[in-house]
């Protein structure tokens, strides 16, 4: 194997890997920080947990397959206990997430399936949208639940919707979130097919305790295809950080309208919005609320630049 330009521990990162002899690449993440900052936002029910640790770790692993630098958004909508898993990751692999869920969630067991999860899986989907950030066209690919896993419902998703064969492994415990990714490129030829088909039989037998207990990403490609030339690019950093700033909320406010929420100011003495992803709050006081509105004009006076002393 060609190791990366520096080694590869299990920080939070992302790898990619090619095979050098067959149109075969994969990628390796490992999001144990980014998920125990997220997860610390909010009292999230373990078996939401469990769920949206995957879906980070599978977020991660879409990212590396994008061609853009944009931004990829990954909605779980569903009809039971859960209602909303977002999770957000853009070009620098910053990571965020939220989630909307009912009391019944509580009550259900770490393991629980996603049919658990989302009740009725007809009805409930997952959807992914690609937004080049450019101008051009956002894409958004939707699947049902008709899955029995997060990696699947993954894996089914990009058969369908970019038609690339793909093996995906997630493996969550004690802290710990890993994903590892395996695509047969598109355009592949004949000649790739004994390799992919060798690689994926290979890539099924992996186990999920396998991976978390691996000690580094070239320990575990070793370990798993020693016969492989593979090539291991640097690893890139995944991290938790959210987009949400006071300007942002304030846009969001004059969007609301002045008299919805000066209505609030008088009800409640000033206007408090909660980022859903961070916990952030931003508060604004009655003089935050009139300079909204009307603009710098309600800023204490600032003489005009070069007007006369
Ligand atoms: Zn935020």
């Amino acid at each position: 194997m060609t190791p990366a330009p520096h080694s590869t521990g299990f920080a939070d990162a992302l790898s990619r890997f090619v095979f050098e002899q067959a149109a075969v690449r994969g990628a390796v993440a490992s999001v144990d920080g980014a998920c125990r900052e997220i997860l610390a936002s909010h009292p999230y029910p373990p078996a939401l947990r469990r769920v949206l640790a995957e879906l980070l770790a599978a977020t991660a692993l879409l990212a590396s397959t994008l061609k853009f630098k944009g931004a990829l958004g990954v909605q779980l909508q569903g009809t039971g206990p859960v209602r909303l898993l977002v999770v957000e990751c853009d070009a620098e692999l910053n990571l965020r997430a939220t989630a909307q869920w009912k009391a019944a969630a509580d009550d259900l067991p770490s393991d629980a399936s996603l049919a658990m999860l989302a009740g009725d899986v007809a009805k409930s989907r997952l959807a992914i949208t690609l937004d080049p950030k450019d101008g051009g066209p956002i894409y958004q690919g939707v699947v049902a639940l008709e899955a029995s896993s997060i990696a699947a419902l993954f894996e089914h998703y990009l058969a369908t919707s970019e038609q690339i064969d793909s093996r995906m492994l997630l493996a969550v415990a004690d802290n710990r979130v890993r994903g590892l990714l395996l695509q047969r490129l598109p355009g592949a030829a004949a000649a790739d097919d004994a390799t992919w088909e060798r690689a994926s039989a290979q890539f099924i037998r992996i186990s999920p305790q396998s991976v978390l207990a691996a000690a580094g990403v070239e320990a575990l490609l070793g370990t798993n295809f020693p016969d492989d030339d593979l090539r291991l690019f640097a690893a890139r950093r995944v991290q938790f950080r959210c987009r949400c700033s006071a300007d942002k909320v304030a846009r969001v406010l004059r969007m609301l309208g002045r008299t919805e929420v000066e209505s609030i100011l008088v009800e409640q003495g000033l206007v408090g919005v909660t980022c859903e992803f961070c916990n952030r709050h931003y508060t604004f006081v009655a003089d935050d609320v009139r300079a909204l509105f009307d603009g710098p004009a309600a800023l204490p006076a600032v003489p005009p630049a070069g007007a006369a002393h």
